[in-house]
Protein backbone atom coordinates (compact mmCIF):
# COMPACT_ATOMS: atom_id res chain seq x y z
CA UNK A 1 0.00 0.00 0.00
CA UNK A 2 1.17 3.39 -0.79
CA UNK A 3 2.12 6.05 1.77
CA UNK A 4 2.01 9.84 0.64
CA UNK A 5 5.77 10.68 1.31
CA UNK A 6 4.59 14.29 1.80
CA UNK A 7 3.88 13.92 5.41
CA UNK A 8 6.80 11.45 6.35
CA UNK A 9 7.80 13.28 9.52
CA UNK A 10 5.84 13.87 13.05
CA UNK A 11 5.81 17.77 12.46
CA UNK A 12 4.55 17.94 8.37
CA UNK A 13 1.54 15.07 9.79
CA UNK A 14 0.93 17.29 12.64
CA UNK A 15 0.42 20.45 10.23
CA UNK A 16 -1.73 18.71 7.92
CA UNK A 17 -3.65 17.59 11.13
CA UNK A 18 -3.96 21.13 11.98
CA UNK A 19 -4.66 22.58 9.21
CA UNK A 20 -7.82 24.60 8.33
CA UNK A 21 -10.57 22.01 8.77
CA UNK A 22 -12.33 22.54 5.10
CA UNK A 23 -8.96 22.84 3.80
CA UNK A 24 -8.02 19.93 5.18
CA UNK A 25 -11.33 18.03 4.05
CA UNK A 26 -11.09 19.69 0.18
CA UNK A 27 -7.13 17.84 0.30
CA UNK A 28 -8.43 14.47 1.14
CA UNK A 29 -11.17 14.74 -0.69
CA UNK A 30 -9.22 15.50 -3.65
CA UNK A 31 -6.56 12.36 -2.82
CA UNK A 32 -10.09 10.28 -2.63
CA UNK A 33 -11.05 10.66 -6.09
CA UNK A 34 -7.48 9.94 -7.27
CA UNK A 35 -7.55 6.00 -5.91
CA UNK A 36 -11.30 5.38 -5.34
CA UNK A 37 -14.61 6.11 -6.38
CA UNK A 38 -16.38 8.54 -3.92
CA UNK A 39 -19.99 7.30 -4.19
CA UNK A 40 -19.08 3.91 -3.10
CA UNK A 41 -19.00 2.90 0.82
CA UNK A 42 -18.20 -0.59 1.71
CA UNK A 43 -21.22 -1.89 4.30
CA UNK A 44 -19.17 -4.26 6.71
CA UNK A 45 -20.56 -6.15 9.75
CA UNK A 46 -19.19 -6.88 13.12
CA UNK A 47 -20.34 -9.98 14.80
CA UNK A 48 -19.31 -10.79 17.99
CA UNK A 49 -19.04 -14.92 17.90
CA UNK A 50 -17.29 -15.21 21.28
CA UNK A 51 -18.16 -12.44 23.81
CA UNK A 52 -16.82 -11.01 26.86
CA UNK A 53 -14.66 -12.87 29.88
CA UNK A 54 -11.81 -11.43 28.07
CA UNK A 55 -8.37 -11.95 30.02
CA UNK A 56 -6.81 -8.69 29.10
CA UNK A 57 -7.04 -5.18 30.41
CA UNK A 58 -7.91 -3.02 27.55
CA UNK A 59 -9.17 0.13 29.56
CA UNK A 60 -11.80 0.86 27.12
CA UNK A 61 -13.34 -2.50 26.55
CA UNK A 62 -16.66 -3.57 28.40
CA UNK A 63 -15.63 -7.11 27.37
CA UNK A 64 -12.61 -7.51 29.65
CA UNK A 65 -13.31 -9.75 32.34
CA UNK A 66 -11.99 -7.45 35.23
CA UNK A 67 -14.23 -4.78 34.43
CA UNK A 68 -18.01 -4.79 35.71
CA UNK A 69 -19.57 -3.97 33.07
CA UNK A 70 -23.45 -5.05 31.67
CA UNK A 71 -21.80 -7.39 28.78
CA UNK A 72 -22.77 -11.43 29.75
CA UNK A 73 -20.33 -13.52 28.72
CA UNK A 74 -21.21 -16.13 25.84
CA UNK A 75 -19.54 -19.16 24.72
CA UNK A 76 -18.64 -19.44 20.86
CA UNK A 77 -21.63 -18.74 18.36
CA UNK A 78 -22.08 -21.81 16.51
CA UNK A 79 -21.38 -22.44 12.70
CA UNK A 80 -24.81 -22.74 12.03
CA UNK A 81 -26.02 -19.22 13.76
CA UNK A 82 -22.66 -17.64 12.29
CA UNK A 83 -24.00 -18.53 8.82
CA UNK A 84 -27.68 -17.36 9.76
CA UNK A 85 -26.56 -13.84 10.88
CA UNK A 86 -23.87 -13.51 7.69
CA UNK A 87 -27.32 -14.08 5.38
CA UNK A 88 -28.81 -11.55 7.21
CA UNK A 89 -25.75 -8.98 7.02
CA UNK A 90 -25.69 -9.68 2.94
CA UNK A 91 -29.11 -9.10 2.38
CA UNK A 92 -29.40 -5.85 4.48
CA UNK A 93 -25.82 -4.67 2.11
CA UNK A 94 -23.13 -5.67 3.75
CA UNK A 95 -20.53 -7.10 1.49
CA UNK A 96 -18.10 -8.34 4.58
CA UNK A 97 -18.70 -9.81 7.76
CA UNK A 98 -15.91 -9.29 10.59
CA UNK A 99 -16.01 -11.94 13.31
CA UNK A 100 -14.69 -10.84 16.93
CA UNK A 101 -13.51 -13.03 19.59
CA UNK A 102 -12.77 -11.75 22.96
CA UNK A 103 -9.76 -13.67 23.38
CA UNK A 104 -6.14 -12.74 24.31
CA UNK A 105 -4.50 -14.78 21.82
CA UNK A 106 -5.63 -17.58 19.00
CA UNK A 107 -5.14 -21.39 20.88
CA UNK A 108 -5.38 -24.29 18.84
CA UNK A 109 -7.57 -25.74 20.19
CA UNK A 110 -11.80 -27.03 19.21
CA UNK A 111 -13.05 -23.12 19.46
CA UNK A 112 -10.11 -22.30 16.52
CA UNK A 113 -11.42 -25.22 14.90
CA UNK A 114 -14.70 -24.24 14.67
CA UNK A 115 -14.08 -20.27 13.56
CA UNK A 116 -12.08 -22.01 10.77
CA UNK A 117 -15.19 -23.65 9.38
CA UNK A 118 -17.00 -20.37 10.05
CA UNK A 119 -14.56 -18.60 7.77
CA UNK A 120 -14.91 -21.01 4.89
CA UNK A 121 -18.76 -20.61 5.41
CA UNK A 122 -18.98 -17.51 5.16
CA UNK A 123 -16.23 -17.04 2.34
CA UNK A 124 -18.60 -19.33 0.59
CA UNK A 125 -21.46 -16.78 0.98
CA UNK A 126 -19.11 -14.54 -1.30
CA UNK A 127 -18.62 -12.14 1.35
CA UNK A 128 -15.60 -10.74 2.53
CA UNK A 129 -14.08 -12.75 5.51
CA UNK A 130 -12.33 -10.71 8.27
CA UNK A 131 -11.80 -11.87 12.00
CA UNK A 132 -10.73 -10.27 15.10
CA UNK A 133 -9.64 -13.11 17.72
CA UNK A 134 -6.50 -11.47 19.17
CA UNK A 135 -3.22 -12.63 18.48
CA UNK A 136 -2.14 -14.83 15.96
CA UNK A 137 0.93 -17.16 14.96
CA UNK A 138 2.07 -17.35 11.81
CA UNK A 139 0.59 -20.95 11.47
CA UNK A 140 -2.63 -19.94 12.55
CA UNK A 141 -2.87 -17.20 10.41
CA UNK A 142 -1.82 -19.74 7.72
CA UNK A 143 -4.64 -21.59 8.68
CA UNK A 144 -7.21 -19.17 8.56
CA UNK A 145 -5.93 -17.45 4.74
CA UNK A 146 -6.56 -21.54 3.44
CA UNK A 147 -9.63 -21.30 4.59
CA UNK A 148 -10.65 -18.59 3.05
CA UNK A 149 -9.76 -15.74 4.86
CA UNK A 150 -9.50 -11.95 3.48
CA UNK A 151 -8.62 -10.00 6.17
CA UNK A 152 -7.01 -9.94 9.75
CA UNK A 153 -7.92 -7.29 12.24
CA UNK A 154 -5.85 -6.21 14.85
CA UNK A 155 -5.63 -2.19 15.92
CA UNK A 156 -2.46 -0.47 16.71
CA UNK A 157 -4.81 1.11 18.72
CA UNK A 158 -2.90 4.47 19.31
CA UNK A 159 0.92 5.94 19.64
CA UNK A 160 3.21 3.36 21.17
CA UNK A 161 4.20 6.12 24.52
CA UNK A 162 0.20 6.27 25.20
CA UNK A 163 -0.59 2.88 24.28
CA UNK A 164 0.65 1.89 27.74
CA UNK A 165 -1.95 4.20 29.25
CA UNK A 166 -4.21 2.32 28.12
CA UNK A 167 -3.33 -1.82 28.33
CA UNK A 168 -1.01 -3.17 29.73
CA UNK A 169 -1.40 -7.33 29.54
CA UNK A 170 0.48 -6.99 26.66
CA UNK A 171 3.13 -4.62 24.84
CA UNK A 172 2.74 -3.32 21.26
CA UNK A 173 5.75 -5.08 19.64
CA UNK A 174 3.07 -8.01 20.17
CA UNK A 175 0.64 -6.09 18.27
CA UNK A 176 2.78 -5.22 15.59
CA UNK A 177 4.24 -9.16 15.48
CA UNK A 178 0.37 -10.21 14.63
CA UNK A 179 0.18 -7.82 11.94
CA UNK A 180 3.60 -9.17 10.54
CA UNK A 181 2.29 -12.70 10.81
CA UNK A 182 -0.91 -12.07 9.39
CA UNK A 183 0.89 -10.03 6.09
CA UNK A 184 3.42 -13.24 5.82
CA UNK A 185 0.15 -15.71 5.60
CA UNK A 186 -1.06 -13.17 2.72
CA UNK A 187 -3.86 -12.17 4.08
CA UNK A 188 -5.22 -8.43 3.94
CA UNK A 189 -4.48 -6.69 7.20
CA UNK A 190 -7.05 -4.18 8.44
CA UNK A 191 -5.41 -2.02 11.60
CA UNK A 192 -6.58 1.62 13.06
CA UNK A 193 -7.12 3.36 16.65
CA UNK A 194 -9.50 5.28 18.69
CA UNK A 195 -9.58 8.60 18.95
CA UNK A 196 -11.37 10.17 22.26
CA UNK A 197 -9.32 8.07 24.86
CA UNK A 198 -7.36 10.93 26.72
CA UNK A 199 -4.37 11.01 23.59
CA UNK A 200 -3.02 14.21 22.66
CA UNK A 201 -3.15 14.64 18.93
CA UNK A 202 0.91 13.61 18.98
CA UNK A 203 -0.46 9.99 19.66
CA UNK A 204 -2.59 10.31 17.12
CA UNK A 205 -0.06 11.19 14.74
CA UNK A 206 2.05 8.95 16.29
CA UNK A 207 0.21 5.80 15.63
CA UNK A 208 -0.11 7.12 11.66
CA UNK A 209 3.55 7.38 11.82
CA UNK A 210 3.71 3.69 13.18
CA UNK A 211 1.62 2.16 10.48
CA UNK A 212 3.87 4.69 7.87
CA UNK A 213 7.03 2.82 9.17
CA UNK A 214 5.29 -0.57 8.14
CA UNK A 215 6.88 -2.37 4.94
CA UNK A 216 3.70 -2.82 3.51
CA UNK A 217 1.20 -0.72 5.40
CA UNK A 218 -2.67 -1.62 6.09
CA UNK A 219 -4.79 -2.03 3.24
CA UNK A 220 -7.75 -1.14 5.66
CA UNK A 221 -7.26 1.61 8.92
CA UNK A 222 -10.74 1.98 11.15
CA UNK A 223 -10.65 5.24 12.34
CA UNK A 224 -12.81 4.39 16.22
CA UNK A 225 -14.42 7.32 18.42
CA UNK A 226 -14.52 5.96 21.86
CA UNK A 227 -17.84 4.86 23.13
CA UNK A 228 -16.88 5.19 26.43
CA UNK A 229 -18.82 2.12 29.09
CA UNK A 230 -19.78 2.44 32.05
CA UNK A 231 -17.86 0.04 34.35
CA UNK A 232 -14.84 0.41 32.17
CA UNK A 233 -11.41 2.60 33.27
CA UNK A 234 -12.28 4.83 30.35
CA UNK A 235 -16.46 5.51 31.51
CA UNK A 236 -15.82 9.09 32.56
CA UNK A 237 -13.98 10.03 28.95
CA UNK A 238 -16.32 13.06 27.32
CA UNK A 239 -17.01 11.96 23.78
CA UNK A 240 -14.45 13.18 21.28
CA UNK A 241 -15.49 16.20 18.97
CA UNK A 242 -17.11 15.21 15.59
CA UNK A 243 -14.86 18.01 14.05
CA UNK A 244 -12.01 15.11 15.44
CA UNK A 245 -13.00 12.22 13.68
CA UNK A 246 -13.04 14.01 10.64
CA UNK A 247 -9.54 15.57 11.26
CA UNK A 248 -8.64 11.88 11.45
CA UNK A 249 -10.06 10.36 8.81
CA UNK A 250 -8.76 13.00 6.54
CA UNK A 251 -5.58 12.90 7.25
CA UNK A 252 -5.61 9.13 7.26
CA UNK A 253 -6.92 9.62 4.01
CA UNK A 254 -4.01 11.70 2.85
CA UNK A 255 -1.29 10.16 4.21
CA UNK A 256 -2.17 6.58 2.95
CA UNK A 257 -4.29 6.74 -0.32
CA UNK A 258 -5.05 3.81 -1.63
CA UNK A 259 -5.95 2.00 1.86
CA UNK A 260 -9.40 1.82 2.97
CA UNK A 261 -10.07 4.20 6.08
CA UNK A 262 -13.50 2.74 7.44
CA UNK A 263 -15.39 5.36 10.02
CA UNK A 264 -16.32 2.38 12.22
CA UNK A 265 -17.29 2.85 16.20
CA UNK A 266 -19.00 5.84 17.29
CA UNK A 267 -21.22 7.25 14.86
CA UNK A 268 -24.21 6.81 16.84
CA UNK A 269 -22.90 10.24 18.79
CA UNK A 270 -22.19 11.58 14.87
CA UNK A 271 -24.69 13.48 13.30
CA UNK A 272 -25.58 12.80 9.43
CA UNK A 273 -23.86 15.88 8.36
CA UNK A 274 -20.73 14.68 9.89
CA UNK A 275 -20.85 11.32 8.77
CA UNK A 276 -21.30 13.34 5.03
CA UNK A 277 -17.62 15.72 5.83
CA UNK A 278 -15.77 12.17 6.96
CA UNK A 279 -17.20 10.10 3.36
CA UNK A 280 -16.76 13.31 1.83
CA UNK A 281 -12.74 13.31 3.06
CA UNK A 282 -12.10 10.01 2.22
CA UNK A 283 -14.39 7.35 4.47
CA UNK A 284 -15.10 4.60 2.19
CA UNK A 285 -16.60 2.13 4.83
CA UNK A 286 -19.10 1.78 7.55
CA UNK A 287 -20.28 -0.55 9.95
CA UNK A 288 -23.85 -1.36 9.44
CA UNK A 289 -26.12 -3.22 12.07
CA UNK A 290 -27.27 -2.48 15.51
CA UNK A 291 -24.21 -3.57 17.39
CA UNK A 292 -20.67 -3.09 16.95
CA UNK A 293 -19.89 -6.24 18.68
CA UNK A 294 -21.38 -5.09 22.17
CA UNK A 295 -21.72 -1.17 21.79
CA UNK A 296 -24.39 0.52 19.70
CA UNK A 297 -24.55 1.17 16.43
CA UNK A 298 -27.19 2.91 13.96
CA UNK A 299 -29.95 0.67 12.43
CA UNK A 300 -29.24 -0.82 8.69
CA UNK A 301 -32.51 1.25 8.22
CA UNK A 302 -30.76 4.46 9.01
CA UNK A 303 -27.77 3.70 7.45
CA UNK A 304 -29.97 2.99 3.94
CA UNK A 305 -31.70 6.31 4.35
CA UNK A 306 -28.26 8.00 4.68
CA UNK A 307 -27.14 6.55 1.73
CA UNK A 308 -30.16 7.61 -0.29
CA UNK A 309 -29.74 11.18 0.76
CA UNK A 310 -26.18 11.38 -0.35
CA UNK A 311 -26.35 9.26 -2.86
CA UNK A 312 -23.99 7.02 -1.92
CA UNK A 313 -23.93 3.41 -2.93
CA UNK A 314 -22.67 -0.30 -1.13
CA UNK A 315 -19.69 -1.07 -2.33
CA UNK A 316 -19.37 -5.05 -3.34
CA UNK A 317 -16.93 -7.53 -1.98
CA UNK A 318 -13.47 -7.98 -3.24
CA UNK A 319 -13.03 -4.68 -5.20
CA UNK A 320 -9.74 -4.47 -3.21
CA UNK A 321 -8.27 -7.88 -3.89
CA UNK A 322 -9.58 -11.09 -5.00
CA UNK A 323 -12.03 -13.86 -3.08
CA UNK A 324 -9.65 -16.03 -1.77
CA UNK A 325 -10.07 -19.45 -2.62
CA UNK A 326 -11.56 -21.93 0.31
CA UNK A 327 -9.45 -24.90 0.62
CA UNK A 328 -10.05 -28.11 2.79
CA UNK A 329 -8.79 -27.89 6.45
CA UNK A 330 -6.34 -30.84 7.25
CA UNK A 331 -7.32 -30.46 10.89
CA UNK A 332 -10.79 -30.22 10.42
CA UNK A 333 -10.99 -33.36 7.45
CA UNK A 334 -9.11 -35.38 9.63
CA UNK A 335 -11.82 -35.03 12.43
CA UNK A 336 -14.58 -35.75 10.27
CA UNK A 337 -12.74 -39.13 9.20
CA UNK A 338 -12.04 -39.76 12.61
CA UNK A 339 -15.96 -39.10 13.55
CA UNK A 340 -17.18 -41.09 10.59
CA UNK A 341 -15.23 -44.20 11.70
CA UNK A 342 -16.21 -43.99 15.13
CA UNK A 343 -19.88 -44.01 13.65
CA UNK A 344 -19.36 -46.52 11.45
CA UNK A 345 -17.61 -48.67 14.62
CA UNK A 346 -21.09 -47.60 16.50
CA UNK A 347 -23.36 -48.71 13.53
CA UNK A 348 -21.96 -51.74 12.97
CA UNK A 349 -21.79 -52.51 16.79
CA UNK A 350 -25.38 -51.57 17.39
CA UNK A 351 -26.73 -54.19 14.26
CA UNK A 352 -24.04 -56.89 14.96
CA UNK A 353 -26.76 -60.04 15.07
CA UNK A 354 -26.88 -61.74 18.89
CA UNK A 355 -24.79 -64.35 19.81
CA UNK A 356 -27.47 -67.54 19.68
CA UNK A 357 -25.24 -69.61 22.13
CA UNK A 358 -25.35 -66.89 24.65
CA UNK A 359 -27.37 -67.44 27.15
CA UNK A 360 -27.68 -64.84 30.17
CA UNK A 361 -26.38 -65.79 34.15
CA UNK A 362 -29.56 -66.28 36.20
CA UNK A 363 -29.81 -63.90 38.85
CA UNK A 364 -31.71 -64.27 42.00
CA UNK A 365 -33.45 -61.52 43.66
CA UNK A 366 -33.93 -61.47 47.03
S1 LIG B 1 -10.23 -5.26 23.20
FE1 LIG B 1 -10.07 -7.43 22.76
S2 LIG B 1 -8.23 -8.08 23.87
FE2 LIG B 1 -8.84 -6.10 24.75
S3 LIG B 1 -10.13 -6.66 26.51
FE3 LIG B 1 -11.48 -6.32 24.75
S4 LIG B 1 -11.78 -8.36 23.89
FE4 LIG B 1 -9.98 -8.46 25.21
Amino acid sequence: MKVNTTYNTKEALLELYNKPLLELVFEAATVHRQYHNPREVQMSSLLSIKTGGCPEDCGYCPQAARYHTDVEAHKLMTVDSVIEQAKNAKANGSSRLCMGAAWREVRDNKDFDQVVEMVQAVNDLDMEVCCTLGMLSEDQAKRLKNAGLFAYNHNLDSSREFYKDIISTREYDNRLETIDNARKAGISVCSGGIIGMGEAVEDRIGMLMSYMQMENPPESIPINALVAVEGTPLEDQKPIEQWEMIRMVATTRIVFPQSVVRLSAGRTKMSMEAQALCFMAGASSIFAGDKLLTTPNPEFNEDKEMFDILGLIPKEPFQEGEKPESHPDPINEEKKRKAAEREKELAAARGKKADPNFSPRKVTIL
